[in-house]
């Protein structure tokens, strides 16, 4: 992909952004050193029982460690409409969990989307300059609390409320990359949701 990439919604250059994803963790020997390293200070061991300052040190090693073997992907964002573009390498790292039936991956789920997808996206890519497909992603999202105060029936149907939401995106098959209008639904995507069946 060329250096330059305009935003598909027409705001002007996208810069690349570096993110530290959290939860998904990679290998980084020092890193898991650290966070290995760490836990001696934090429990008890042989006759050693923690101190504030081991606390302290083992904590601190931990969380290094844990900031070390978190995920980093570059990704083009624009600053003014938020949108984000996931390119092939970070489609793959983001969308690996979850897949569910034949599907390994997220990833895999959608590319198969996007082939199949009739629907044209308002948005050209802003690689090759065709118009994009636009697919709906259904997901289940870890958010459901059960709550006792409401009636069973309620529950039931905010439960399917709150549980089943579909994420719209565009992207381009040829290209392979993904256009997300927010940023926030390509974390909603990439978060511990897990795909559903399309009924
Ligand atoms: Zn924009
Ligand atoms: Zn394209």
């Amino acid at each position: 992909m060329s250096t330059d990439v305009q935003c598909p919604a027409g705001c002007g250059l996208m810069d690349y952004k570096t993110n530290r994803n959290m939860k998904t963790r990679v290998f980084e020997p020092i890193g898991y050193g650290l966070m290995i390293g760490g836990l001696p200070f934090i429990v008890d061991h042989f006759d050693a029982v923690p101190t504030p300052i081991s606390y302290v040190i083992g904590f601190g090693m931990l969380m290094l460690g844990a900031y070390r073997t978190a995920l980093v992907t570059t990704d083009l964002s624009c600053n003014t409409c938020t949108g984000i573009i996931l390119e092939s390498k970070s489609i793959d790292q983001r969308l690996k969990g979850s897949g569910f039936n034949n599907w390994n991956s997220k990833a895999d789920f959608i590319r198969e989307l996007l082939s199949s997808s009739m629907e044209n996206s308002q948005y050209d890519c802003p690689d090759c300059s065709e118009k994009m497909r636009h697919i709906k992603v259904p997901i289940e999202d870890g958010s459901y609390r059960p709550n006792h105060l409401v009636p069973d029936i309620v529950e039931t149907i905010q439960n399917l409320e709150t549980v089943s939401r579909t994420v719209d995106l565009d992207g381009c098959k040829k290209c392979d990359l993904l256009w997300f209008k927010k940023a926030k639904k390509e974390a909603l995507l990439s978060s511990e949701s897990t795909l559903i069946r399309k009924t």
